[in-house]
């Protein structure tokens, strides 16, 4: 990996581009929210706000998932860059090989800018007249804390293996037909979770397709319709109905789970999965390069702090 932008290798340079980024319309004090009334103080990058009763200094990381940390912007915005670029992602042991910096650094900076590519409000709706969302769910490594309280019994079974994914963590992810992914880590596959989450999430004019799983039956009185395709019985697609971009997705994330982050406790899973969701939105063949893609992870990196401090814990 080459990083020949002055952003990566001067320091000034990285100042003046994550202000830009972050303040296209002149500097916002993130503590009152006065626009353009800071005063340079003679530390570069750092302001003053001018405003009375404020009078706070802040810095283009403040309020930031960078903020209180002594890394070097440079640094920030490579590490920034390698995890937008991976399509596999990358652990907190490369960054520390790739970037130079001790293990401990490279882990804080993994864990912030994941944190930052978490979505922030899922908004809009999903699908709409006549658009496609698939639903799929999908099954991988352990429960942290196996209990009764797994997929067996009156919860999902897989009807392939003929058996319940017992004690394994579940993912359901709902991907809208050339468009984006939403993906949620669920305490168990049972119908009316499965079903709550794709309705909040999904127009009620959308077609929806799912593979013949039960957990999805009864939508079709509540969506545009539901078209599935028979798994069991060999049926990957009849016409446009199938489930080929959610396994599509799924297939990306349990290969990067495996080969770039194999111990991942389930408390930080909806992070990784953050992390999946961010680049397959923000995919090549949407037209984003591995720079803008990058730049959209930096400005992400706003207002993400406290969610971050409060899911970490100590
Ligand atoms: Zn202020």
């Amino acid at each position: 990996m080459k990083f020949d932008a002055p952003h990566f290798r001067d320091e000034a340079e990285a100042l003046r581009y994550v202000e830009a980024l972050r303040w296209p319309g002149g500097r916002v004090c993130p503590h009152c929210g006065t626009i353009g009334g800071e005063y340079a103080t003679k530390r570069e990058g750092r302001y003053r706000c001018g405003s009375k009763g404020c009078r706070k200094d802040f810095t283009v990381k403040t309020g930031t998932v960078m903020e209180s940390s002594h890394i070097k912007l440079t640094v920030w915005l490579m590490a920034f860059y390698l995890m937008a670029a991976s399509k596999k992602g990358m652990s907190a042991h490369q960054l520390h090989r790739s970037l130079d910096v001790t293990y401990k650094t490279a882990w804080f900076l993994a864990h912030r800018i994941r944190a930052a590519m978490a979505t922030g409000g899922l908004t809009s709706p999903m699908g709409g007249p006549g658009g496609i969302v698939e639903a799929d769910e999908t099954y991988f490594g352990k429960v942290d804390v196996p209990s009764d309280r797994n997929t067996r019994g009156r919860k999902f079974r897989r009807a392939k293996h003929g058996r319940g994914p017992a004690n394994k963590r579940a993912v359901l992810a709902l991907v809208e037909r050339g468009g984006n992914v939403r993906s949620f880590h669920i305490p168990s596959a049972d119908k009316k979770t499965v079903q709550d989450i794709v309705l909040e999430n999904v127009h009620p004019e959308t077609r929806l397709h799912t593979d013949e799983s039960r957990l999805y039956g009864g939508l079709e009185n509540k969506l545009g319709s539901h078209e599935t395709v028979k798994h069991s019985a060999g049926e990957y697609a009849r016409g446009d109905v199938n489930t080929n971009s959610a396994e599509g997705y799924f297939s990306v994330f349990k290969r990067g789970m495996k080969g770039t982050y194999q111990h991942c406790a389930e408390k930080h899973l909806h992070r990784y999965l953050a992390e999946f969701d961010f680049r397959h939105n923000t995919r090549t063949k949407l037209g984003f390069s591995d720079a803008a893609r990058a730049k959209l992870a930096v400005q992400g990196a706003e207002g993400k702090r406290l969610t971050y401090r409060r899911t970490h814990g100590a």
